[in-house]
């Protein structure tokens, strides 16, 4: 059994979706305490839970303590079983996390899945929709499996209510080495409003356009989704190369200033030009497990963040495969999988 102290490295959900990914995927069962324990309000939270019920679901596993507000758990994994599954958050927690947990599980299991996840696709401090399908999900097929996604509905906090729909075709992973992104593709940054004043787009874009001086009056554009969707705003900067694409988001919150959201997402998408780094501060820890399944492998990344810290020490703690993590005193930082299986 392994034992893991949530409050640990990130300290945060992540923890405990990767323990759930990595004890399905080695048939490892673990128990974990002070769950999000370096959080303002530790314990599950409403994703967390429907991320481990996600979790159970497809890997028969049996789990004890699995309540919203509860900070110890025990996950004893079953087998993996591919199909059609339909998971709803019933807040804006986010639907990218609940298949965070699940998606490499099931990318690696004999028979293809399909899965409908409901929630949140535009909220707070989580992959939005559009970095699953044009950052994260490419470099997938580069390695084997091929993973379709379809935004059905956005759901925006606090309301939630978006819709995903997602097939899984499995594939053994392959190790690619992700050093350069390739000749510059297009630029755009897109500020959505749904049920919120098209001003707030605009103030959005015009504080992004004094960051990225650089790019022209044309790339920033405002868009209006159905009311009905929201009330919600997402502001989504993308910069497409010939290897990568990435995707620095912001998302509308009561009492924060579209200008602090456009400033914010801006400045992150300059630092991530100005790198020339293959993955920025979000693809890195999320790129980990596949690159540690594949066995090998390599990419370049900016600063490494805590949650890719946690991440290596979990893959580890399950594995044995280590990262070996090159930090130059200038350019970008290479991340390559080194030693591998206990
Ligand atoms: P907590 O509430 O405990 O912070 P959480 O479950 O919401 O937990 P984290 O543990 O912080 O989340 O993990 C967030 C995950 O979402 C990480 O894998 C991170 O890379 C990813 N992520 C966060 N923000 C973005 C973003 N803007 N774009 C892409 N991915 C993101």
């Amino acid at each position: 059994m392994i034992t893991i102290d949530g409050s640990e490295g990130e300290g945060g959900g992540q923890v405990l979706r990767y323990a759930a990914a990595l004890s399905l995927i080695t048939g490892k069962p673990f128990t974990i305490q002070n769950i999000r324990g370096g959080r303002q309000k530790p314990g599950m939270m409403r994703q967390h839970v429907t991320s481990i019920e996600a979790a159970a679901a497809i890997g028969g596993a049996e789990v004890s303590g699995l309540a919203v507000g509860s900070d110890a758990l025990t996950f004893h994994p079953g087998v993996v079983q591919p199909g059609e599954y339909h998971f709803a958050v019933g807040t804006a927690g986010s639907t990218g996390l609940v298949l965070q947990t699940i998606l490499v599980p099931l990318m690696l299991a004999d028979a293809p899945s399909r899965l409908v996840i409901e929630g949140g696709t535009h909220a707070m401090a989580a992959p939005p929709f559009e970095f699953l399908e044009k950052t994260l999900l490419p470099i997938i097929a580069r390695m084997g499996p091929k993973v379709a996604v379809e935004l059905v509905r956005h759901g925006f906090f606090p309301r939630g209510g978006g819709k995903i729909e997602i097939e899984i075709e499995p594939a053994a992973l392959t190790p690619i080495d992700c050093i350069e992104r390739g000749d510059a593709r297009s630029i755009k940054a897109e500020a959505i409003v749904a049920g919120v004043p098209f001003d707030v787009a605009d103030r959005e874009l015009d504080a992004a356009s004094k960051v990225l001086s650089d790019w022209p009056e044309g790339a920033f554009a405002p868009r209006q989704i159905p009311a009905g969707e929201g009330p919600g705003n997402a502001l989504l900067i993308e910069a497409a190369f010939e290897h990568v694409t990435e995707i620095m988001s912001g998302f509308g919150k009561m009492g924060l200033p579209a200008e602090k959201i456009g400033k914010t997402a801006a400045k992150r998408m300059a630092g991530y030009l100005a790198s020339d780094a293959f993955a920025g501060p979000y693809l890195q820890d999320q790129l980990l497990l596949p690159f540690a399944l594949a066995g090998g492998g390599s990419f370049t990344t900016v600063k490494i963040s805590q949650h890719t810290r946690t991440a290596m020490d979990l893959i580890k703690l399950f594995t044995g495969t280590v990262f070996a993590v090159s930090e130059a005193s200038s350019g970008p930082v290479l991340i390559k999988v080194d030693a591998v299986t206990e």
